[in-house]
């Protein structure tokens, strides 16, 4: 069978051309006689391996030297309690907006440590689009002020910037790290499970500035200290090799395709080819708000709900899998991560067309 088209949310569609780079290498990794998952984490070549996947997230990013790269395991729900371990420092309170069911789990972990104050929501609107930043309710006293750039569920994405002054933001970019140039000075700590948009599951990636780690509460387990793996490198214990190993191969591909601004215009390219077909039918109805308008999740419903489970057999008889919307929102849902090629999108949206035309 010939590679289908994934549009899954995660674990999601990976570049061929990495796939396969690591067959070719998977027994024998570039002569040295086995394969990167049998190498010893402290021997050179997987330090090699390690340190150019730094080195090349750090170049794509443009990430500043006083910003330290963790990779990390448990992905991006063990994020949800080592944020506020690391962060609140002393302070009483954290700053949340809520956009969706991942700031919702991100609130209800967050709980556990101290204070949450939610600075905004949009549950009034089934988490269709996400209070623009005159809408919050900012403590200048927070710890740190969380929000989800890209809603994966309810395909809510911000695409700007919050202003938070000395208080510093954190970002749960899972579903958007790499997607678009960001200003890594304007963030206290990012994270990323690497599902989404960075290679396979099991490799979790923590960006965060070097001021802000070494004062966790109480009674934090040492692997949840952030001081302590970026005083290892990362190797405190036995880091995901593999999945680090991928991850290096996906940055090369990023940096072989022109890097960031190149993948954004891409990106752009393929969520308007989808978004633009959305707007001129009414068989089909996006229901997030214009503004916020996901380019890596694309939620849709047919305005006939019976339809939906011959719509999907459909699809998946053209090779189009993945494709069923979460249940909190219904419908389908298309994820078109930066590994998705146009030519998945344009196909996508032939079959939509052809579905309405039979069905409409
Ligand atoms: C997928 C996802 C998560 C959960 O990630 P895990 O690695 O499964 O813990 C959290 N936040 C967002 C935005 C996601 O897309």
């Amino acid at each position: 069978m010939e590679r289908i088209y994934n549009f899954s949310a995660g674990p999601a569609v990976l570049p061929r051309e990495v796939l396969e780079q690591a067959r070719d290498e998977l027994v024998n990794w570039q002569g040295c006689g086995m394969s990167v998952m049998e190498m010893s984490h402290r021997g050179k070549e997987f330090m090699g391996i390690a340190a150019q996947a730094e080195a090349d997230l750090r170049e794509l990013m443009g990430i500043p030297a006083n910003y330290k790269v963790l990779f990390l395991q448990g992905g991006a729900s063990t994020q949800f309690a080592m944020v506020p371990m690391n962060l609140l420092r002393g302070k009483k309170s954290a700053d949340y907006l809520n956009t969706g069911e991942w700031s919702k789990k991100a609130i209800k972990e967050a709980k556990r440590y101290g204070a949450v104050n939610v600075v905004a929501s949009s549950e009034d609107k089934n988490f269709s689009y996400a209070p623009t930043q005159d809408q919050w309710q900012l403590d200048k006293n927070a710890a740190y002020v969380h929000y989800t750039p890209n809603e994966t569920i309810g395909g809510v994405e911000i695409f700007w910037t919050p202003e938070t002054g000395e208080v510093p933001l954190v970002a749960d970019m899972s579903s958007t790290i790499l997607s678009r140039p960001m200003d890594i000075s304007k963030f206290g700590l990012i994270y990323a499970g690497a599902q989404k948009n960075i290679g396979p599951a099991g490799l979790t990636i923590v960006i965060v500035r070097e001021d802000l780690i070494g004062e966790i509460l109480p009674g934090t387990p040492t692997m949840f200290d952030y001081k302590i793996h970026a005083d290892n490198d990362s190797m405190y214990n036995t880091p995901p090799t593999y999945g680090i190993y991928m991850a290096g191969l996906v940055f090369k591909w990023l940096k072989a395709m022109g890097g960031l601004k190149a993948m954004e215009q891409h990106n752009v390219a393929k969520a308007g080819t989808l978004y633009d077909y959305l707007d001129t039918t009414s068989f089909y109805h996006c229901p997030t708000a214009r503004d916020n308008r996901s380019r890596m999740n694309v939620p849709f419903t047919l305005k006939d709900a019976a339809l939906d489970e011959e719509f999907l057999k459909g699809a998946k008889a053209r090779g189009l899998v993945q494709l069923k919307g979460h249940r909190s929102v219904g419908g389908m849902r298309a994820s078109i991560y930066n590994a998705m090629p146009i030519e998945g999108v344009q196909l996508l949206v032939d079959y939509m067309k052809a579905f309405e035309k039979q069905h409409g």
